[in-house]
């Protein structure tokens, strides 16, 4: 039987220390088919990376400087100080510092060199790390010669015909002979500049190299042991889900706790690649299968609750001319580059959600010139504080009788826009902040648990 190919991703708390990288170390080298192994910058270095674009002054880059050098020589010491490593890590972390304390204008460019070193750093331990622990072979690959995008910096495109091409010129020919470790996270642009995917988006990377190697499964090791029924933080009792749908997992990434970077399931519905959710702190405990055909489908699988929600209620002002609305206001939002998760219109009244962009210093995507471009046309109210709360299953557009016990056990709840039917995979609705894990609880109670 020929080989498989797995691709392992390996987050942040996987990377946090040498403990946390050789534990990773031991997964992959006890399966001789984990041939790519795409890793994230260790615990707290992007935040780090981030402040060093903001901070003005050159006193304080200099001590968040300081403390990210000393994290990753520590790890080094505590592998034995290998000569050819520190060569490498003192290499990058030159390079990091003369970028850091020279005086410039902070450019996104600018900002994604910067960040980058992050992955660079941990990957170039970790290869050591598991060269040390595997015996293997272990060639470091940069991902930049691999994963290709557009300029958007900061949230790169990626360009599937272009990482297509550079993976059989610049990472198959390794595959054969080695284990390869590289890059979450970082790409680069059609002029060779280094790009990101946006934040947390090493899940994304490793199935755009699952993708560019046909792989047969894609593990993602993070600090969870699986994909669970709702937020066990939130609700004790929330059961670990052993297998789930493409569809089901689409919906409750991008509606959902944040267990996988939104797009990851993108690659892998493309490419039918079964994705495997794991902890790297507990390989041994099961984690959750995503697959494109579950043996069981039942109505409801997971309830998802994701905060931070802006409701933006966008009132047509030219009640004559009601055709073209929609179009000019998705034009303006699509100008921006605003992404919209869900929508509800009457005839001359849009509702939309907007999530909080954490890369904003207001945290809010609708910024003035986006407010003020809406207003020629349209009233805009905002509504701020509020939780989506997506019930995910299978069927749930064509399955009689289920919005009346879910809405009948909410009597007591002011529940501020429903979507339903558009997708057969969700229902999903918004309410206040303060009420929403109460609803999460009576809604798992009520029809997960039993
Ligand atoms: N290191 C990046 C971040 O913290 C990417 C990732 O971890 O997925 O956002
Ligand atoms: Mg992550």
């Amino acid at each position: 039987m020929p080989d498989l190919i797995k691709v392992a991703k390996f987050g942040g708390t996987s990377m946090a220390d040498l403990t946390a990288m050789r534990r990773c170390a031991s997964i992959v080298s006890s399966d001789p088919d984990k041939k790519i192994i795409v890793v994230s910058a260790t615990a707290g270095t992007t935040n780090h990376l981030t402040e060093l674009t903001v901070e003005q002054s050159v006193e304080e880059r200099k001590q968040i400087f300081i403390a990210i050098r000393k994290k990753h020589l520590s790890i080094c010491k505590d592998l034995g100080n290998p000569a050819l490593l520190i060569d490498k890590v003192e290499n990058l972390l030159d390079a990091l510092e003369a970028i850091t304390l020279r005086k410039q204008i902070m450019t996104p460019m600018l900002r994604d060199e910067i960040l980058s070193f992050g992955e660079r750093l941990s990957s170039t331990i970790f290869t050591e790390v598991l060269k040390q622990e595997s015996g293997d072979e272990v060639e470091w690959l940069d991902a930049r010669r691999v994963i290709k995008t557009d300029d958007d910096f900061g949230n790169a495109e990626p360009d599937i015909p272009a990482i297509s091409e550079a993976a059989s010129k610049n990472l198959q020919p390794l595959l054969a002979q080695s284990r390869i470790v590289t890059q979450g996270f970082i790409a680069s642009e059609p002029n060779g500049h280094t790009t990101t995917l946006g934040r947390g988006g090493s899940d994304y990377s490793a199935a755009l190299f699952a993708e560019a190697v046909d792989a047969d499964v894609l593990e993602i090791w993070t600090d969870v042991t699986a994909i669970y029924t709702t937020d066990p933080r939130i609700v004790s009792d929330a059961r670990p889900i052993t297998e789930i749908s493409f569809d089901e997992a689409a919906e409750l990434s991008v509606f959902g706790a944040k267990v996988l970077h939104p797009a990851t399931m993108v690659p892998a519905i493309r490419k039918n690649i079964r994705v495997y959710v794991g902890s790297s702190i507990h390989p041994e405990k099961p984690g959750t299968w995503i697959v494109r055909d579950t043996k069981d489908k039942p109505i409801l699988r997971a309830i998802s609750l994701r905060r931070n929600q802006t409701l933006v209620k966008v009132h047509s002002l030219d009640m004559l001319h009601r055709y073209g609305f929609l179009a000019k206001l998705f034009q303006v939002l699509a100008e921006h580059k605003i992404s919209v998760d869900l929508v509800t219109t009457s005839e001359v009244s849009v509702a939309l959600t907007l999530d909080t962009d954490v890369n904003k210093p207001d945290n809010s995507m609708l910024d003035s010139e986006v407010l003020k471009e809406l207003q020629k046309f349209s009233e805009v109210e905002i509504v701020k504080n509020l939780s989506l709360i997506a019930l995910v299953g299978n069927n749930l557009d064509a399955t009689a009788g289920l919005s009346g016990p879910v809405f009948g056990s909410l009597q007591e709840t002011n529940i501020h826009l429903i979507c339903h039917g558009a997708s057969s995979h969700n229902l999903c609705f918004l309410v206040a902040e303060d009420e929403a894990e109460d609803v999460v609880r009576v809604l798992h109670k009520r029809f997960i648990k039993s």
